[in-house]
């Protein structure tokens, strides 16, 4: 069955146009505010960490979840404290420096809000097309990172100060990795041409995986284990530990046509 079409046979589904009405009618202002995206990214990074966050309060009580945790020979779980200063941190980042910033882009960025809400399919589409983007370009990010010491000591080396990561951690990180990885994230979704839908969804999707690459624990439910072609946080806890290989964010096929993927568990230095 063809899905309904606007008199332009611009096909949408009834369910996200009905929820894009909504949104648009009521949150026309935050939709278009200069400060949605690093306030977005922010909050659902604070969010989606918070299930990891009781995970490990249990990790000291519950031998099962203590299981779960991936080995590694490089230190002790996070302590709560450590959860603590870490939030601080980034939070003291994205006021000074990722807010002002992304705020800037987005002012030069103008976005619009359609009338029409997407299809399901081209959600689909958009979203996927977003990650395979952001995933090659942070790919290349990332490997010149560790290719020039320069680099690496100015903007990437704060981010590896956790060699056993925690959820938070993923965006314990410099004022200009943070601002970097974001303004990637936004430029992704603006080559794709993405509906606003679609680059919400792909925001909150990213920021889940960036979560789970490093919560620590390589959870029967992740999503690595449904979709092999994710790299999941056992392999991006194996970057943190040997520090070289492993530059993707999520998916592997990048590692694997360069030489630099590292199989998770194979934990010493090159
Ligand atoms: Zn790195
Ligand atoms: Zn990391």
């Amino acid at each position: 069955m063809n899905a309904p079409s606007t008199e332009h046979g611009e096909a949408y589904a009834p369910v996200l146009q009905g929820l894009w009405e909504y949104v648009r009618a009521e949150q026309e202002e935050i939709l278009l505010s200069p400060y949605l995206p690093a306030t977005y990214a922010f909050l659902t990074h604070v969010l989606l960490c918070a299930p990891f966050l009781a995970l490990d309060a249990l990790a000291s009580v519950c031998p099962r979840v203590q299981m779960w945790r991936i080995p590694t020979r490089s230190g002790p779980p996070p302590s709560l404290k450590r959860w603590f200063d870490c939030f601080w941190r980034v939070l003291y980042r994205y006021l000074t420096s990722v807010l002002p910033a992304t705020a800037l882009f987005q002012i030069l960025r103008s976005p619009t809000l359609p009338e029409v809400a997407p299809s399901c399919w081209r959600l689909f589409v958009e979203v996927f097309a977003c990650f395979l983007l952001f995933d090659m370009l942070f790919f290349i990010w990332h490997f010149f990172m560790h290719r020039f010491p320069w680099l690496y000591c100015s903007v990437h080396q704060l981010h590896h100060q956790h060699h056993v990561t925690f959820a938070l951690a993923a965006q314990d990180a410099s004022a200009a990795e943070l601002l970097s990885l974001l303004l990637l994230a936004l430029s992704s979704a603006w080559v794709v041409g993405c509906h606003p839908l679609s680059e919400a969804l792909f925001h909150l999707l990213n920021s889940w995986l960036a979560v789970e690459d490093h919560c620590g624990y390589d959870l029967p439910w992740a999503l690595h284990r449904l979709l092999p072609c994710l790299g999941g946080a056992p392999y991006h806890q194996a970057h943190h530990v040997i520090f070289r290989g492993n530059y993707a964010p999520y998916f592997t096929h990048w590692d694997h046509l360069f030489g630099t993927y590292r199989a998770s568990g194979q934990y010493s230095p090159e």
